[in-house]
């Protein structure tokens, strides 16, 4: 066997010319076939990652392959300044599937968030006057990197080094409507949450919390901004999670799934909303190139024709009443909650030894927060899968609970 000095594998050339901004696991993956990727050492894993609720149609999905591939050799990409059929269907496909009238297409996640921020100001200022700009979000919520949208998320943890960030935020507890009564005053323009809060540990709102947001919102004129960018798109088990609570926002973000790895983000909104944004307020080079939207809306068409949302729910259910099992049977997990495939097991214990020995047994699952698993399958899962991990996390627990005595 040849022996491969250290310095020219993978891992080691990117520790070496990358910025070290990620603290990543010690595999390189190759290829990936529906809810399976294997490393350049051929081990096999479950992916119950799928790119951080990305890959809802798998890896290698062949509708997006075919979407791809027929799309590239017609139109790659043209300026904004053009009509393209594609983005076109998207986005007259996302307005009839959803409570929005209008479609702003961008590339990430971070960068809708921006454009909501943006419509929202706007919206506010032409309305009621520079004053009104204030922001209200949740504590604990992630709305991105950017300046803006790290400004807008409640974790010191990611913000800290980055001062001065920006103004015209303000920060209330998740869940807690006395709270954000409290803080809605004559500055605030907009309130910014995720209907569950993803990174921040899979939180869910209480039954009525949303609601209530709904309510206080409607009756002050301020403006709803649900960020979706990890929840929508099938995920819970409704095309958008805030269908399961009977209301719907004045401006709704989504990304990661949209085009299923291919990047894409988009800005949704009433109508009422968007005649604050004509020609001239907002752009974007790349934002919804004929090529990302041709696969987001094989993507969309795949997820309403094919069932996938049916089976997040359904595969949902199942994968919960069995992680409920395991937690009456093991004193490691304090509860297991989510909503459809977006799922929270938050354990007694940090989750990065669990997350580490379910690696070596061939699953990739990861943490939100230092003691949840979060795990977030692709919607195409079946139960086979599902049971491979449950009984995979059984012994893992059966074993460290031993070990702990
Ligand atoms: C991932 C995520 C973002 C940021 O998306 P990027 O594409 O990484 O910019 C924003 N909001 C939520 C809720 C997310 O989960």
């Amino acid at each position: 066997m040849e022996i491969v000095p250290e310095t020219t594998t993978t891992q080691a050339r990117a520790d070496r010319y990358m910025f070290l901004t990620y603290g990543r696991f010690p595999v390189t993956l190759v290829r990936g076939k529906g809810c399976r990727v294997w490393d350049d050492e051929g081990k096999e894993y479950l992916d119950f990652v799928a790119g951080i609720a990305v890959c809802s149609l798998g890896h290698s999905s062949p509708v997006v392959c075919r979407a791809l591939k027929e799309q590239c050799e017609k139109l790659v990409h043209v300026s904004n300044l053009y009509y393209t059929e594609p983005q076109t269907d998207l986005a007259q496909m996302l307005v009839e599937h959803s409570f929005a009238d209008r479609v702003f297409f961008c590339n990430s996640g971070a960068e809708a968030n921006e454009a909501a921020i943006k419509l929202a100001r706007k919206y506010s200022m032409e309305k009621f006057g520079p004053e009104r700009h204030m922001i209200i979000s949740m504590c604990n919520s992630f709305h991105g990197r950017t300046m803006g949208t790290l400004s807008a998320t409640g974790q010191s943890k990611i913000q800290v080094g980055y001062d001065p960030l920006l103004q015209g935020f303000r920060f209330v507890p998740f869940n807690d409507i006395v709270a954000l009564d409290e803080a809605m005053d004559k500055y605030v323009c907009a309130v910014m949450l995720e209907p569950i809060q993803g990174e921040g540990g899979v939180v869910c709102p209480d039954p009525d919390y949303l609601k209530q947001v709904r309510t206080l919102c409607s009756e002050k004129g301020v403006t709803l901004i649900f960020d979706e960018v990890q929840v929508g798109m099938g995920r819970t088990g409704k095309l958008f999670a805030h269908e399961h609570f009977g209301i719907a926002p004045d401006i709704m973000t989504l990304a990661k799934a949209l085009g299923n790895g291919f990047p894409i983000g988009a800005m949704l909104s009433t109508d009422e909303m968007g005649q604050a944004f004509g020609p001239g307020s907002h752009a974007t080079t790349f934002g919804g190139t004929p090529l990302a939207t041709a696969v987001s809306k094989a993507v969309l068409q795949s997820l309403l024709q094919d069932g996938w949302v049916t089976n997040a729910e359904k595969m949902g259910a199942y994968f919960k009443s069995g992680l409920n099992k395991l937690a009456e049977k093991h004193e490691t997990i304090k509860e297991v909650r989510g909503l459809g495939l977006i799922i929270g097991v938050e354990l007694c214990v940090p989750g990065a030894p669990v997350v580490e020995a379910c690696r070596q047994k061939g699953f990739l699952i990861v943490c939100a927060q230092e003691r949840v698993l979060r795990l977030v399958p692709p919607l195409i899962v079946g139960k086979e899968e599902i049971d491979l991990l449950l009984e995979a996390l059984d012994n893992i627990l059966d074993e460290m609970e031993t070990k702990r005595g």
